[in-house]
């Protein structure tokens, strides 16, 4: 029988309850327990597919195809598991199972309420994969901040699974702020403290207080916070401001939230944290011995997290090659023939980022073609694959006004077109080539031995491809399919014959990159890069063209 942690938060959004519940769920694992943890988001979206980055952040995609939070990468990223459709709840998806039902005719003759059949829903879910048999624990993570109007039925469906679940099954960790105030130089528990009265009114009671805070928690403050939160002072835990994320796990074995949480839940025979790799990926990101320079060329930029998974991708590989990895993000918008030279020529490698619509494509394009001419190692992840395949058509195909259809529906030559299947396709939602494909490897390729396979399976979300109907004219120019779905054909990745590192992808290489098995991709453009810095002065020498990925 799996137990349940449920995971809330109070005072302020952005606390970083992904973090905490990602770090909790490492701790119990290094201690050989099955942990996986969820998401519920209170918003009515049925997914968050179809949100702007610039509202929601990254859509980070599962395997099996699920448009959800950018949090499950963190808790992939930390737990080296995959999640699915199932770890990923929106209220819009359990008001659309609700009216469904009603509609199917389910509740006949019934008035349907919030409480119980959207509780009752909400629970069935929250309960949904401790029924696997999978796991040990199941922690659940809630959007919002308690008091939000939408998260209402969340917690209310927390506070009836608390009442009906022994005590030893559940456990509800509250993650909430400490502010200090600098005039006063004092830290302040008064907002903790209201928003463990919110949560206690709404019937909700914590047995761990997890404190976010920019300063050390004295045991004073710690066991003013127990006594007026109502919980023991060893289950009050300091959540002080780390370097990175990664930190979390091991400043939270410090404080002993593992053991609090063990105890709790009544599970013995855990063994000793193994945290080696864990704390092996730490001491190479805490001291590189190189550092390079790599330009995210992105539309969304101004918000970090609308390119999450890139990010930490590039974190993990850096640490690989024990390289400090400094992202130079440059908006595409404002990249002209002009400036392109000078706003990229202090870079060590280039990746153009996945995104949608017109806006900024042109300024991808000349970014690829300053890549491709000056010999700079280039990833193009999606929509930067695509680019990849304009600028060349355009540049050395010589096919003038080439483009995807996306941006142009009347190019003369769309060399990236709409998916056959795509093409009937009306409805927004959830409608794009999504999740996990297989993909065939051509022997000898520079994606070859990146991956030391052939065979490999990657996720994907998009609606456009290469257009296959150019696939001899680019082969016989230096532009090489070297990876393609064996099923259909479509081309997954694409590499130039004659450059040191130049890959695109259709797919999204970075969400799955974990500290435990960062991307290859990631990890030798990293490595290329360093090359690249290493010999700037003029191009790259013949002996790293050679070497460039061995
Ligand atoms: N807009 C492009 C497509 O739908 C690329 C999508 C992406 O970069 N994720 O094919």
């Amino acid at each position: 029988m799996a137990k349940f942690i449920f995971v809330t938060g109070g005072v302020t959004s952005s606390l970083g309850k992904g973090i905490i519940a990602a770090s909790l769920a490492k701790l119990l694992q290094s201690r050989g327990l099955k942990v996986t943890i969820q998401k519920f988001d209170p918003y009515l979206n049925v997914d968050p597919g179809t949100l702007n980055p610039y509202e929601h952040g990254e859509c980070y995609v599962t395997d099996d195809g699920a448009e959800t939070d950018l949090d499950l990468g963190h808790y992939e990223r930390f737990l080296n598991t995959a999640t699915s459709q199932a770890n990923n709840v929106t209220t819009g998806r359990i008001y659309q199972t609700v009216i469904n039902k009603e509609r199917e005719g389910e509740y006949l003759g019934k008035t349907v309420q919030v409480v119980p059949h959207i509780t009752d829903e909400i629970k069935r879910r929250m309960l949904l994969l401790g029924e696997t048999g999978k796991y040990d624990i199941i922690i659940t993570e809630l959007g919002g901040t308690v008091g939000d109007i939408e998260s209402l039925p969340f917690v209310e469906a927390v506070r009836q699974l608390q009442w009906e679940m022994p005590e030893e099954d559940c456990l509800v960790l509250h993650l909430t702020l400490i502010p200090y105030l600098k005039a006063a130089k004092e830290l302040k528990t008064k907002p903790t403290q209201h928003s463990v009265r919110m949560l206690s009114q709404e019937g909700v009671r914590p047995d761990v207080i997890v404190c976010r805070t920019e300063h050390p928690l004295s045991e004073e403050i710690k066991r003013k916070i127990a006594l007026f939160c109502n919980v023991k002072p060893n289950a009050v835990i300091e959540a002080i401001d780390a370097g990175t994320i990664y930190e979390v796990p091991l400043k939270m074995l410090q404080e002993g939230l593992d053991v609090i949480v063990l105890k709790k839940l009544q599970i013995n025979g855990y063994s000793a944290p193994e945290l080696s790799k864990w704390r092996g990926f730490l001491d190479k990101l805490n001291y590189p011995k190189s550092r390079i320079k790599i330009g995210l060329i992105g539309k969304y930029i101004e918000l970090q997290d609308a390119y999450k998974s890139i990010l930490e991708a590039f974190i993990h590989a850096g640490a690989v090659n024990q390289c400090k990895v400094q992202i130079i993000n440059i908006h595409s918008e404002y990249i002209t023939e002009e400036n392109v030279d000078s706003k990229l020529s202090e870079l060590d490698g280039l990746l153009v980022a996945p995104g949608f619509g017109a806006r900024g494509v042109e300024g991808k394009i000349l970014a690829v073609k300053y890549a491709r001419e000056n010999k700079m190692p280039f990833f193009g992840i999606c929509l930067g694959m695509q680019m990849a395949v304009i600028e060349f058509a355009r540049n050395v195909l010589g096919l003038t006004n080439a483009h995807s259809t996306e941006m142009d529906p009347g190019t003369p030559h769309p060399v990236i077109a709409l998916m056959e299947e795509q093409k009937k396709i009306k409805k927004k939602g959830g409608t794009m080539r999504l999740g996990a494909y297989p993909c065939t490897i051509l022997d000898g390729s520079i994606a070859n031995k990146i991956y030391e396979s052939t065979e490999i399976s990657e996720r994907h979300r998009h609606r456009w491809e290469f257009n296959n109907n150019y696939l001899n004219d680019f082969e016989k120019a230096g532009m090489i399919p070297s990876g393609k779905n064996p099923q259909s054909g479509l081309v997954e990745i694409m590499e130039l014959s004659n450059h040191p590192f130049f890959i695109g992808v259709q797919y999204h290489p970075e969400l799955k990159s974990t500290v435990e098995n960062p991307h290859p991709i990631f990890v030798n453009f990293v490595q290329a890069a360093k090359w690249y810095a290493d010999s700037k002065a003029g191009a790259l020498s013949k002996e790293m063209e050679k070497q460039a990925i061995s």
